[in-house]
């Protein structure tokens, strides 16, 4: 499985502000961000404040509210960044077939163009 919980992990960093991020939305639950290596027009990286490795921690062990407050930021940023009428996709990567890096949950948000098929 994947280790603990990490508080030097990069986007503990970010949340700290100890390295800087082009922040597109942040509220008491959700922090919204830019990417380094946009793979589309938009690439927005959405992650909880909690302190979740991954989705399985965060889905064991997040509050209703969290889990609420950050799916609704995901939303809210996309329908901000003008990606809800063209549309937009969210991924998530979990553990090391899922090819996750930074293991702080968060899920990316893809936009600004069609995205084709979904493919692994
Ligand atoms: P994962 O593979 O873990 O799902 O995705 C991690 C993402 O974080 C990658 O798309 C990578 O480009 C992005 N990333 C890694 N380090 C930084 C950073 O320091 N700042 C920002 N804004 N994004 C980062």
């Amino acid at each position: 499985g994947l280790p603990p919980y990490d508080d030097g992990n990069i986007f503990a960093r970010i949340l700290r502000g100890e390295i800087p991020a082009k922040k597109v939305h942040e509220d008491d639950h959700a922090l919204a961000f830019h990417d380094i290596a946009p793979q589309a027009p938009v690439h927005v990286l959405v992650i909880p404040k909690g302190r979740y490795v991954s989705v399985a921690d965060f889905a064991a062990q997040a509050s209703p509210e969290e889990i609420a407050g950050f799916w609704r930021a995901v939303a809210k940023v996309a329908k901000d960044l003008g990606l809800e009428e063209p549309g937009y996709r969210v991924l998530m990567n979990m553990g090391a077939h899922g090819g996750q890096e930074v293991p702080h949950y968060h899920v990316h948000l893809f936009g600004g163009r069609p995205l084709g098929r979904m493919v692994p």
